[in-house]
């Protein structure tokens, strides 16, 4: 199987652009669609043309631009069926535990309710790629507009099973938000603490933090880790529920 070839760029002000191309077909994916012009950039630049877009949630700034390249490409939208409605332009609709085609790689299809009611995740298993938009960040989950903190440790819990080397590529660049949040929950991680140091000096030159590894986020996501005894000791939460843990950590960051 030969590998895909990937493209990472900016669009809006901090949302990802992620193509991904198989070289021997020529097809080409968009993960989302949140800007049309950087995504025609990208596609000229590499000299490519798209075929797929796959779409994780309804979010304006992730649809934006599916009737656009729908109509300069004709383009087959894949997303998914519990927010089916309100996707511009969906052709083929997914829900937990499907598995489609992409030129000879699987595509696994993840339900990871919380951020939206019918937010997916594609996993590449033989490429071993995760595209977790909004629901998982680097040092991060999305915001709860339509889930509960329960939903949400659910779904992140699905996307912890997968390996550790699992290349991660999320919806936005607010990892240095994130870090320093990171720190007030989970000060005496030294990984964390590492982390935090590298994350200041990439942005600080310009690098994007995607992606990341679900091996890394195991390690230093405060969001991954309410088992944690140092967090929770560090909360006074000894003897809470991980679901009751989650919840006061996505709590302060919400007033952070
Ligand atoms: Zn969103
Ligand atoms: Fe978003």
């Amino acid at each position: 199987m030969a590998t895909l070839d990937l493209d990472l760029f900016q669009c809006r002000t901090d949302n990802f652009g992620v193509l991904i191309h198989d070289p021997a077909s020529g097809a080409t994916a968009s993960i989302d669609a949140p800007e049309e012009a950087p995504i025609l950039d990208a596609l000229a630049r590499r000299g490519w043309t798209l075929t797929h877009i796959f779409t994780t949630h309804h979010h304006q700034d992730h649809v934006a631009a599916n009737l656009a390249l729908k109509d300069r490409f004709g383009a087959t939208i894949i997303g998914p069926v519990h927010e089916a409605d309100k996707i511009p332009g969906l052709d083929r609709k997914v829900g937990d535990g499907d598995q489609f085609d992409f030129a000879g790689h699987p595509v696994n299809v993840f339900e990871t309710p919380g951020h939206t009611a019918g937010h997916i995740c594609f996993f590449l298993p033989q490429d071993k790629l995760l595209f977790a938009a909004d629901t998982l960040f680097a040092l991060g989950c999305g915001r709860l507009f339509e889930g509960t903190p329960a939903d949400m440790w659910a779904s992140l819990r699905k996307l912890m099973s997968l390996p550790d080397d699992t290349a991660v590529y999320f919806g936005h660049e607010y990892t240095l938000t994130n870090a320093r949040f990171s720190l007030t929950i989970d000060p005496a991680n030294a990984a964390l603490v590492q982390r935090v140091a590298d994350i200041e000096a990439l942005r600080a030159s310009g690098g994007f933090t995607a992606p990341t590894t679900i091996g890394v986020e195991r390690q230093t996501n405060p969001f991954l880790r309410p088992h944690d005894a140092g967090i929770r000791a560090h909360l006074g939460m000894q003897a809470a529920t991980d679901d009751e843990v989650f919840a006061e950590i996505r709590k302060r960051k919400d007033h952070f």
